[in-house]
């Protein structure tokens, strides 16, 4: 997943010589630094931060070993990703649901099309059910043809109850309905999946700020998919501001090789990443663990 990542690490190593870089060889170094981690979808602004430190601490010094100079940009990159990780809080969705008193916990999906919302929606339908937590799933996009059929597959596989409503019927409503639902059969929590929508597309985020406002979610998850690169920060700026998203599931991590999307989504929402969806299955939600990420960036 981190492929170019580790590639630009190994690249700067194979530079270091057994003489002092002159200033002039060194911008270059970092030019091309900059040049390998803005191709990694590495947030700018951690890219200028990452390669000024790396600088400083490279300057007027002469290495020995190449392994000198692998250690400082490790622990430059390490430094400034932890930095990132420590402004973001330690998030627990399954003992937010098991210690939430007022049931249901309402639980709100976005993101944008494709992004994998209705399979991230079934696949934590999935994770609460091995939690031994009840829920409901509410069909809210009722505005894609297919998209209740969709979900309904999904909810009938997993034996869980969907609540739905005729396409073009007001999500809000629906979504109203599952709250309901899960008050009177005492469910534990409610899925609310939404509209996939262009973040650019305003009359579709006036619909999920109408859900937000009529259902007031316990927990609003923000789905990115984590090939979408760049668009990616975006997309989630632009949910943010009419959401104030909770967290946010990166879903296609299996597939990503660039490694970036992580940081860009943790720097630029200052929210967790609860979990990372790592391929098709129901299983394949996994909880985003910093300390294998940052070993992963450098084996
Ligand atoms: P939606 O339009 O946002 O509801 O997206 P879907 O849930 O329909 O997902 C779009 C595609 O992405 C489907 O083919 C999913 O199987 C696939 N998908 C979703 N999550 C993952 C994941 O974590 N890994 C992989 N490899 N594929 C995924």
């Amino acid at each position: 997943m981190l492929d170019k990542i580790k590639n630009v690490v190994s690249n700067l190593s194979k530079i270091a010589v057994e003489k002092q870089i002159s200033e002039k060889e060194l911008d270059i170094v970092i030019e091309n630094l900059k040049i390998d981690l803005l191709e990694s979808e590495i947030p700018f602004n951690l890219v200028e931060k990452i390669s000024e430190n790396i600088k400083k601490h490279m300057i007027d010094r002469k290495f020995s070993r190449s392994d000198e100079f692998k250690e400082i940009i490790k622990n430059e990159f390490t430094k400034s990703i932890v930095e990132i990780f420590d402004k973001v809080e330690d998030v627990d969705l399954i003992n937010l649901i098991k210690t939430n008193k007022d049931n249901p916990f309402k639980i709100l999906i976005v993101g944008i099309n494709g992004s994998g919302k209705t399979t991230t929606v079934a696949k934590i339908g999935y994770l609460l059910k091995e939690n031994n937590i009840s829920s409901v799933i509410v069909a809210g996009d009722t505005f894609r043809s297919g998209a209740i059929e969709q979900i309904k597959e999904h909810a009938d596989r997993l034996n869980l109850k969907l609540i739905s409503q005729e396409y073009g019927s007001d999500p809000a409503a629906v979504a109203r309905d599952g709250v309901e639902y899960s008050k009177t059969h005492n469910i534990d929590a409610v899925i609310i999946d939404t509209s996939g929508r262009v973040q650019t597309n305003n009359n579709l985020m006036q619909e999920v700020l109408k859900i937000n406002n009529v259902i007031n979610p316990d927990f609003t998850i923000f789905i990115g998919d984590s090939l979408a690169g760049n668009d990616l920060v975006s997309q989630a700026q632009e949910f943010f501001k009419f959401t104030k998203f909770n967290g946010s599931i990166l879903t296609k991590v299996d597939a990503d090789v660039k490694g970036g999307a992580i940081l860009s989504i943790l720097s630029e929402s200052s929210k967790p990443i609860i979990y990372i969806g790592t391929g098709q299955e129901y299983k394949d939600l996994e909880k985003f663990n910093e300390e294998k990420f940052l070993s992963g960036l450098f084996q």
